[in-house]
């Protein structure tokens, strides 16, 4: 897909995932807003998949570390055809598989995710297993800021390095903000950067809110042999909702009616704007 469809795709996911957490009542809004254009650069442009044949051996896997943004998966894994639409209807309701965190009952989802730092540790076993199995396969791990206080995160940024895994790819959403403020008053991050690259990682830096950036650093990797790449992507959680933006409430706000009806009026807006400046190509 191309970026203009890339970014169209990205607000109708945006416009679906604040429809489900809504009809829920219940959801993680900032964050899946925060990860949206990153899992769409990944979901149709970057990765080997196939919807209809998930399991496929050659498959680049993904694994959503920071679990709890999933509503913007679902939506995803749902429009690229790995379960019926309707079934997004069911978002946390009673005996459904689309809970609100990642499983791996869901066809797409290669691992349960929720706890977090638990995410990387496995996307470099995956990464491991490739090479040794002398695939061409890759492994994609995205993860919070927050999430970057857990020391497991930095076991497994170790391992990588330790393995030259250059066909593992960490991106961070970098938002920050967690669930109790920013990430600067919770657990001191920077320099971040300067961390993940002295644990022996490429590291690139995009605005991760910018499609054309992502799909360049992702498409570049690996850029340098024997080295994991890290993708710092600046994000701002709630992205695409002015009244959403910057807001740490929103975490796990659900928008009221009026603040879907507003939040929805914004995303068409800028849909139709995209969709003036010609026709958006679809997959
Ligand atoms: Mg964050």
């Amino acid at each position: 897909m191309e970026i203009k469809a890339l970014q169209a795709k990205a607000v109708e996911i945006r416009m679906e995932l604040l429809r489900m957490i809504h009809r829920a009542k219940t959801g993680h809004t900032g964050g899946s807003l925060s990860n949206t254009d990153i899992l769409t650069a990944l979901y149709y442009r970057v990765m080997n998949i196939d919807p209809q044949n998930p399991k496929s051996e050659d498959r680049d896997r993904f694994v959503l570390s920071k679990g709890h943004s999933v509503e913007s998966l679902w939506a995803i894994l749902a429009d690229r055809g790995f379960f019926p639409k309707e079934e997004l209807a069911t978002f946390s309701q009673f005996g459904t598989k689309l809970i609100g965190h990642p499983n791996n009952k869901v066809p797409g989802v290669e691992m349960n995710t929720g706890a977090l730092g638990h995410g990387l540790a496995v996307a470099v076993g995956i990464a491991l297993a490739s090479k040794r199995d002398g695939k061409g396969y890759r492994a994609f791990c995205l993860m919070g800021d927050g999430e970057q206080a857990e020391g497991s995160v930095w076991e497994a940024a170790m391992a990588g390095a330790h393995y030259k895994l250059d066909n593992l790819v960490g991106i961070i959403d970098r938002n920050r903000l967690q669930i109790s403020g920013t990430t600067e008053d919770v657990m001191g991050l920077e320099p971040l950067e300067d961390k993940w690259a002295a644990f022996g990682w490429h590291v690139v830096s995009v605005d991760g809110n910018d499609i054309a950036q992502l799909v360049e650093a992702l498409e570049a990797a690996p850029a340098v042999a024997g080295k994991p790449t890290l993708i710092m992507a600046s994000t701002v959680k709630g992205k695409g909702v002015s009244f959403a933006e910057h807001v740490p409430h929103w975490h796990h706000h659900v928008p009221s009616d009026e603040e879907l009806e507003k939040a929805l009026a914004e995303l068409s807006a800028k849909l139709a704007a995209y969709q003036q400046e010609g026709p958006v190509s679809q997959l």
